[in-house]
């Protein structure tokens, strides 16, 4: 039975920056599924924290698309809740906040290696793309800072210890990563000012009280930054479940700029019910593509279904 004061709250956190593709809707699904299938409620928060990218009217889109399909929110977005605010491009001010009590730790640095140069020192990269930084600013002197601080506006990193992140994973079993050796010290702001995904995506879930993510594999090796960056802020860590990627039937992965398997044009060919009970098959939540609701499937709803390795769309299923 769900429980008042521990029931789960789940989140959709898309980055409205173009149209929800299938695989957003995938992974909007499972994390309402998870959630509802616990008796719990989901939270919409807007991860428009790079502003110029994420015009207003895609956000908006974004909401009427996941009405469109069943798949209501209880909390966040343009209804609001007691929780806000809900759009990231809103919470400087939180953001600084937090930023600050890790300063004060002594664990924040100026960097000032630009993007071309970390990848020209061909250094290795994390599984989502990132290089694994050097440490080439870890130790400058006040003098350097200074001197290189005239001629161009640092980004700021946290420093990671040599430390073995481990945790269970609700879909994809155990993990861990060395947050020195697979991640290295992170960013936590860019050189403009803006707040990082990670410091952001921390701070967030904990303000909104979240129990669990439901996120996309892309996201799984970002798990143990932000597990450090919970325990340095002394905030609950919530439980995570990163669903497989859905590929296109050619095996390349989804992307907003794939127009075809846009909502934009998805939702001129099928039925909201059509979409779902498509989505469900491809996750192994039903065994054939039947129309369904989301209501309908929360019953039968269980992760060990869904599988673990990225999803190539069958031919012809959208
Ligand atoms: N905003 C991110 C995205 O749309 C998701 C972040 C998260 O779920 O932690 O890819």
């Amino acid at each position: 039975m769900a429980n008042e004061t521990f029931s789960t709250k789940g989140r959709f956190a898309p980055s409205p920056s173009g149209r929800l593709h299938l695989g957003n809707l995938a992974c909007s699904l499972l994390a309402w599924l998870s959630a509802k299938s616990q008796g719990g409620s989901i939270v919409l928060r807007i991860e428009d924290l790079d502003a110029e990218r994420c015009p207003r009217i895609y956000a908006q889109q974004l909401e009427q698309d996941l009405a469109w399909l069943g798949l209501f929110w209880d909390e966040g977005g343009s209804s609001g809740g007691p929780n806000g605010p809900y759009y990231q491009s809103e919470c400087g001010d939180i953001y600084t906040a937090s930023y600050k009590k890790l300063q004060e730790k002594g664990l924040v640095y100026p960097c000032f290696c630009s993007r071309a140069q970390l990848h020209a020192a061909s250094a290795p990269h994390t599984s989502d793309g990132n290089v694994i930084y050097p440490g080439t600013c870890r130790d400058l002197t006040p003098e350097q800072i200074a001197e290189k601080s005239k001629t161009k506006a640092p980004a700021y990193r946290v420093r990671v210890p040599d430390e073995v992140i481990r945790f269970t994973d609700g879909c994809m079993g155990p993990h861990s990563e060395n947050l020195l050796r697979d991640c290295g010290d992170f960013y936590l702001r860019r050189g403009d000012g803006v707040f990082a995904y990670q410091l952001a995506v921390v701070v967030d879930d904990a303000r909104m009280g979240v129990t669990e993510v439901v996120r996309g594999a892309d996201l799984l090796s970002s798990t143990a930054r932000q597990l450090y960056l919970y325990r340095l802020l002394g905030l609950p860590a919530p439980r995570f479940a990163h669903c497989p990627l859905l590929l296109a039937p050619d095996g390349r992965r989804l992307s907003k700029r794939d127009g075809d398997q846009s909502l934009e044009n998805l939702r001129e060919k099928y039925t909201p019910q059509e979409i779902v009970g498509k989505l469900a098959f491809a996750y192994g939540l039903q065994p054939e593509p039947a129309p369904r609701t989301p209501e309908s499937l929360i019953k039968d709803f269980a992760w060990t279904k869904v599988p673990k390795t990225d999803i190539c769309l069958p031919e012809g299923l959208f």
